[in-house]
């Protein structure tokens, strides 16, 4: 059995098609990446929530080639920082418009939360999103 991380709840959320976020039960702010205490208010006390799953994209990147060691076969992928509406934010995988595609794509785009298989979150334990609307 694997130790428990300070990830670890929120890698169990991604597995069971939640994107959970932490949040300090004492001064209620949200927080991400999760931290050991908390930064507004320096409580200890943290637990976790489930996001509304909802952000903008504030950038994103197109990986062709030269992916990091191990990363190799997931190549074309694109990752991206979301702003979720929560005012947190967090790395995420984009999905394709079409396979090695993600031309609609811009920053300031609305994006929302995508659940994908718990395969797929053992695999790579990151959050997918894809942009919304037209
Ligand atoms: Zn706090």
């Amino acid at each position: 059995m694997k130790m428990p991380t300070i990830v670890s709840e929120f890698r169990a959320g991604l597995a069971n098609g939640q994107l959970l976020i932490q949040n300090c039960t004492d001064c209620e702010q949200p927080n991400m990446w999760p931290r050991y205490a908390c930064p507004h208010c320096q409580s200890e006390n943290l637990g976790w929530r489930v996001s509304g799953g909802k952000g903008s994209l504030h950038s994103f990147c197109v990986l062709r080639q030269g992916a990091p060691e191990g990363f190799e076969e997931d190549l074309p992928y694109a990752i991206g920082v979301v702003k979720l509406d929560e005012g947190v934010q967090l790395a995420v995988r984009l999905v394709p418009d079409a396979p090695g595609d993600w031309e609609s794509y811009s920053c300031d785009d609305r994006v929302e939360f995508l659940a994908v298989s718990a395969e797929q979150i053992e695999k790579r334990p990151v959050a997918t999103f894809r942009r919304v609307g037209g």
